[in-house]
């Protein structure tokens, strides 16, 4: 470990990566990644949209209003608000969404689906299948280890700033892990989390003070 350390190999040099559990592990992601880059793309072509519009609207179609603004999402798709707000322009022009302007402040805004809005993103939100099939196929246990797994990589990601806003519940003020950390509990559910309870993106996800960046 120490050796390899301070070489500091690269995940992608093969004479490494083939020895290494780890390397293997990180190589897998980063194809699975080119993987949903790939559905993405694919499935926006169809609808003559570009990847972070047919993100957006899938955003919208799932998510509150408080979290449906400009800024929320420039978080989420850890991306600017000029950014953004191009590709809100975008989709209001396709009419896909309408804007919904908030009394007190005349430059602040929801976004809201508009029905032609809402049935593509239903549509192109199942861009994901293909990956779903073989984690349909898992083993239980399997499925629960790997979603652990999945979660404590995502939480470290979100530690070191690498994206922002999360969701999960461990970074959540309602959530308490036990002295060991084996065994969850949810204070606003009241109620012991098992594996498969744990949450990616939980609707009533606070985060927790320390969380926030
Ligand atoms: S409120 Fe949601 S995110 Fe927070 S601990 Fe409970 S289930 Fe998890």
């Amino acid at each position: 470990m120490g050796y390899f350390h301070s070489m500091n190999p690269s995940d992608f040099d093969l004479a490494y990566q083939n020895q290494s559990t780890e390397s293997k592990i990180v190589a897998s992601l980063e194809r699975i990644a080119q993987a949903f880059r790939v559905l993405l793309w694919q499935e926006s072509k169809a609808f003559s949209l570009s990847p972070i519009q047919v993100q957006v609207l899938i955003f919208l179609l799932y998510h509150s209003s408080e979290k449906r603004k400009v800024s929320y999402l420039a978080d989420e798709f850890n991306m600017t608000k000029a950014t953004i707000s191009d590709t809100i322009k975008t989709l209001e022009q396709k009419n896909l969404i309408t804007k919904e302007y908030e009394p007190h402040d005349t430059r602040s805004y929801i976004i809201h689906l508009t029905k032609k809005g809402k049935d593509i993103a239903g549509k192109t939100s199942l861009f994901t299948k293909e990956i779903r099939t073989p984690v349909d196929q898992l083993h239980p246990d399997d499925k629960e280890g790997l979603l652990l797994s999945l979660l404590n990589i995502i939480r470290h990601l979100n530690r070191s700033e690498v994206i922002t806003i999360q969701r999960m519940c461990m970074t959540c003020t309602y959530y308490r892990p036990s002295a060991k950390g084996q065994k969850h509990f949810c204070k606003l559910l009241n109620q012991p989390l098992y594996t498969k309870d744990l949450r990616v993106d939980c609707p009533e996800h606070k985060i927790r003070a320390d969380m926030q960046l």
